[in-house]
């Protein structure tokens, strides 16, 4: 048996069965590529869902990590720190919030978000008690605990996990009229991705998040904006709710925060709203520890210097023209917002599921680490430190498989 082989059999002995991997075993990484326990090299078209932006063992993640280790990695908020205080500020002026909360995954920052909004509905808009209602719209993804789990509309997601939370109002993805007619005096807040990742990199109708905004500020509703994946520069802006020029009242953020290589995720609102959360009436061990904060600060400072919000929105406008008019074989759309790019295929092609996972297949075989989602859209977003040359190769290597 190969190596590679072996692991899979000892993974697939010991694991948990809820995953299922490209039978590819990894052991690392540095910038856009990863190597297999065999040597082979593949680009990073993945990013661990936009976890690992600045690429793998970025060098000042790598120093920044290794020093804040040797100096203090946690303590609880039982006492400050002087990393948590430097990186609360540093959210605060990359993202224009009063305030933020940390914690650790975005489904977590999800799940305190909903706690925020049913906390602000009952004592800011005097929502009767246990009343609360959030819209959440259809196909969304805010990962994986109970609370998100009740908002999701996705079967496979929902089922013999309940009871599930109440509360929860789905609507379609980017129609204001559906979302209008959702409202009722007990809503305390509207929930959406602006972009819906996991759906298959949903754009949202030009004008919707401004038309959601105005319907929020009118009927006094907050607006919850899940930038988990979408923001830090994936999608080409620091938010993407601010490409409309749109402020939503609670923003949460993850996958990337924590540069790769922790978890972190974080909820940022202004002090009106932030400052429902009374003492103790949230937490979280590790929310807000010093190795956390200090990645926290280093992703933000990399971003700004190293203007990767820009070069994600310039390369991926170009990079999308360019695949486009490469006239993939058997793909439909081809769409997206800065690096992060879905490539659909045809799903009236017989079998369309098992050919994409065919063509996901041989696109490792050529070198470009990729996946599918929702059977038949493959999801491009590779690290945003990726050169014009590698985003080059990523193109003739798709260009081969999909002729
Ligand atoms: C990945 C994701 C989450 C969940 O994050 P976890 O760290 O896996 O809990 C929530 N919302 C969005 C939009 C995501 O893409």
């Amino acid at each position: 048996m190969s190596t590679a082989a072996a692991y899979i059999a000892i993974e697939d002995r010991f694991g948990a069965r809820c995953y299922r991997s490209t039978p590819i075993v990894l052991s690392r990484g540095e910038g856009v590529y990863l190597w297999d326990v065999q040597g082979k090299r593949y680009i990073d078209g993945m990013s661990a869902y936009s976890a690992v932006n600045l690429g793998h063992a970025h060098p000042r993640i790598v120093e920044a990590l290794t020093n804040q280790a040797n100096t203090l990695s946690m303590i609880s908020r039982a006492y400050h720190s002087d990393q948590l205080a430097l990186a609360l500020e540093a959210v605060s002026r990359f993202f224009g919030y009063e305030r933020s909360l940390f914690i650790n995954s975005g489904a977590e920052a999800v799940e305190t978000s909903i706690k925020l909004a049913r906390r602000w509905g009952y004592v800011k808009k005097h929502i009767p008690h246990d009343q609360a209602e959030i819209i959440v719209m259809a196909n969304n993804f805010h990962g994986r605990t109970l609370g998100a789990t009740s908002c999701s509309t996705h079967a496979l997601y929902r089922e013999n996990f309940g009871p599930l939370l109440p509360g929860f109002r789905p609507v379609p993805f980017g129609d204001i009229d559906a979302l209008k007619q959702a409202i009722t005096p007990h809503t305390c807040a509207i929930l959406l991705e602006p972009i819906q990742g996991e759906a298959g990199i949903i754009m949202p109708p030009y004008g919707w998040l401004k038309a959601v905004r105005a319907l929020c500020d009118d009927q006094n509703i907050l607006m919850l904006a899940d930038e988990v994946q979408s923001g830090i520069g994936r999608s080409g802006h620091r938010l993407f709710c601010q490409s409309e020029g749109v402020k939503p009242d609670v923003v949460m953020l993850g996958k990337s925060l924590g540069g790769g290589v922790l978890p972190v995720s974080a909820v940022l609102a202004d002090s009106h709203v932030m400052d429902v959360l009374t003492l103790g009436s949230h937490g979280s061990t590790f929310g807000g520890n010093p190795l956390a904060s200090r990645m926290v600060r280093e992703v933000l400072s990399i971003v700004e210097e190293d203007q990767l919000c820009q070069k994600s929105l310039n390369l991926g406008a170009s990079w999308l023209e360019a695949l486009r008019s490469a006239n993939l074989r058997g793909v439909v759309d081809v769409r997206g917002s800065g690096l992060w790019i879905a490539i659909e295929i045809d799903s009236s092609l017989p079998q369309f599921a098992d050919w994409t996972r065919q063509k996901v297949q041989e696109l490792a075989e050529h070198g470009l680490l990729t996946k599918e989602t929702r059977g038949h859209i493959l999801r491009l977003a590779p690290p945003l430190i990726i050169s014009p040359q590698q985003l080059d190769e990523v193109l003739s290597i798709l260009k081969k498989v999909f002729t």
